[in-house]
């Protein structure tokens, strides 16, 4: 248990006032108890692949909308071809880094983020470390959000993991284990903004806890709580999940 402090699964704004009985008949989880369970099962998750902060954050990019084997792939490709550097990313024909990062999907779209980017960093003199230490993290954030082909979620990967910037990042798999959760009320379909705020009120201003949770929401969310076909009866939240009734019922007896 890393901290000890009243679980707050009853705030304001996005957390479910469940409808039907069978849900309120589970007791939800506060956000810090479902990080040590998670914890607990999955154990530490050595999160951010990437060798430099400046690898992080184009694998930031590039892992939009793809599995990060594919990232891998693409990322040594640009190594190979000396093109893992943000003045090739300037400089170098958009065809080729396209025709590089091929394998991560969306290549020609991808090319000109990474050429945004790349642009971008010419302001820092392509310097990270000076970036993340230029201006508090909202501004940061914002900063970064303005960029081409930058959203949110891309956004605080880049400030989590290259930055060590106490950001937390929301994707599909935290989206869908907190519904199913009831955490947060799939009918009302909260922003990614709301739920981030969620996290950021509810958990201590931590790097480490940040990088571990979302970690732990991937791997859950890849083995345990797939999309299809979850794996209830295996699952570690399944006595505090108001969704599994319904999974369980659905599945074959083993
Ligand atoms: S009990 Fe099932 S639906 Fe609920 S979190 Fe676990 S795997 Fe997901």
């Amino acid at each position: 248990m890393l901290w000890r402090k009243p679980m707050n699964s009853a705030r304001g704004w996005s957390v479910t006032a469940t409808k039907s009985r069978r849900r309120r008949r589970k007791r939800p989880l506060g956000l810090l108890e479902l990080y040590d369970r998670l914890f607990a099962a999955y154990g530490e998750q050595h999160w951010w692949p990437g060798e430099t902060p400046f690898e992080v954050m184009v694998g930031a990019i590039l892992t939009q909308n793809t599995a990060w084997t594919n990232v891998e792939k693409a990322i040594t490709a640009l190594r190979e071809a000396d093109a893992l550097n943000p003045e090739a990313l300037r400089t170098r024909p958009i065809d080729e880094l396209a025709a590089l990062i091929r394998p991560s999907g969306y290549f020609n779209a991808k090319a000109r983020k990474l050429r945004a980017f790349g642009d971008y960093l010419a302001g820092y003199d392509d310097d990270i470390e000076r970036l993340f230490a230029s201006k508090p993290l909202d501004e940061l954030r914002e900063e970064l959000l303005a960029l081409h082909g930058v959203g949110p979620e891309t956004a605080d990967s880049m400030l989590l993991y290259a930055g060590n910037l106490p950001s937390f990042v929301i994707d599909a798999y935290t989206m869908r284990v907190l519904q199913r959760l009831g955490v947060i009320d799939a009918d009302s379909k909260p922003s990614y903004d709301a739920v981030r705020a969620m996290f950021h009120e509810s958990l201590p201003a931590d790097v480490q806890v940040f990088n571990e949770y979302h970690a732990l929401f991937v791997a859950h969310g890849k083995d345990v709580c797939k999309s299809r076909k979850p794996l209830c009866s295996d699952c570690v939240l399944v006595e505090n999940c108001p969704a599994a009734e319904g999974f369980l019922r659905e599945a074959p007896t083993r």
